[in-house]
């Protein structure tokens, strides 16, 4: 008896602007799988068609990803390879696929990741913020309160943050960073690997500033990193929770010398200078 070989998934990502980009390994397998599944099936065939491939193409987007898993699954058993992309950068990147690849894997096809670019990755290597740790936040939520709080819950977090944001609402990221972080050192990536491609960096302040006299550069495409948390900024916390906790001390009636000795005991560091402070403090 012969086994029919079953088809495989490749997940393949695709150009963000320069269509230079599309690896020769991608540019291959899109040339030869049996069908293309694709976010957005006109904006794909025109990439498509720039490389001369011509495959049938079914659309997957987050409307009817789940829907496309039985038939995705129906292509592979009839050993038909298919490649899922989505409109630019690595495919379930602040984009669809997952779903099909979490279901398709725990039913055991074979799914095979195509690495190329995408806009994260891209950013980060030339941005010159640390890369050995980082958070990436996808898209900040469009409200300006939940976003608010979204940043307000990072703002101790001391690897480099990255998010991805829109056009229309780069502005107002940048003023709700000025209002939470507004000492943080910021750099936006706009439009990369294409004729603007931009790197800005700055506090918040300037940035805003920057966009404000240059409108040009608030169009396109960005993605915003943030500078870590420094240990400076922590100590500078450590000493405004230390200022607190004397101040309360202070206002509880607690005299100076006992003071001192209970923020040596609690915060370290010798009694004399926690006098000194509290003295400086009550005066
Ligand atoms: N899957 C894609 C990837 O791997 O980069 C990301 C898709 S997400 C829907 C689109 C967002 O990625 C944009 O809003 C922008 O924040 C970022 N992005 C995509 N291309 C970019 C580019 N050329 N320059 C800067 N940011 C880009």
């Amino acid at each position: 008896m012969t086994h029919r070989r079953m088809g495989t998934l490749y997940v393949v990502a695709t150009p963000i602007g320069n269509l230079g980009d599309l690896g020769t390994r991608a540019a291959e397998i899109l040339g030869s799988v049996s069908r293309i599944a694709a976010e957005d099936t006109r904006h794909s065939s025109r990439l498509l068609g720039r490389l001369g491939i011509r495959v049938p193409m079914l659309s997957l987007h987050e409307h009817n990803e789940a829907a496309r898993v039985t038939q995705l699954r129906q292509y592979l058993e009839a050993g038909e390879d298919v490649a899922l992309i989505s409109d630019a950068g690595t495919p379930l990147i602040s984009d669809p696929g997952f779903i099909v690849v979490r279901e398709l894997r725990a039913q055991t096809y074979p799914v095979v990741p195509v690495p190329g670019p995408s806009a994260l990755i891209t950013a980060l290597s030339g941005a010159g913020l640390p890369t050995d740790r980082f958070r990436f936040g996808g898209f900040l939520p469009a409200r300006s309160g939940p976003r608010r709080q979204a940043l307000e819950a990072l703002q101790e977090r001391d690897e480099t943050l990255v998010f991805y944001e829109t056009p229309h609402r780069i502005r107002h990221t940048l003023d709700t960073l000025e209002a939470v972080m507004p000492d943080r050192h910021l750099v936006l990536a706009r439009e990369l690997t294409k004729t603007f491609e931009t790197f800005l960096s700055g506090t918040p302040a300037a940035l805003s500033e920057q966009l404000r006299d240059d409108p040009d550069q608030a169009r396109g495409e960005f993605v915003v990193m943030i500078a870590g948390a420094t240990p400076q900024a922590d100590h500078e916390q450590q000493n405004l929770s230390a200022d607190a906790l004397l101040a309360a001390l202070l206002a509880e009636g607690v005299g100076v010398k006992q003071g001192a000795a209970v923020a040596a005991r609690l915060l370290g560091g010798r009694k004399q200078v926690w006098y000194a402070r509290l003295q400086a403090l009550k005066e």
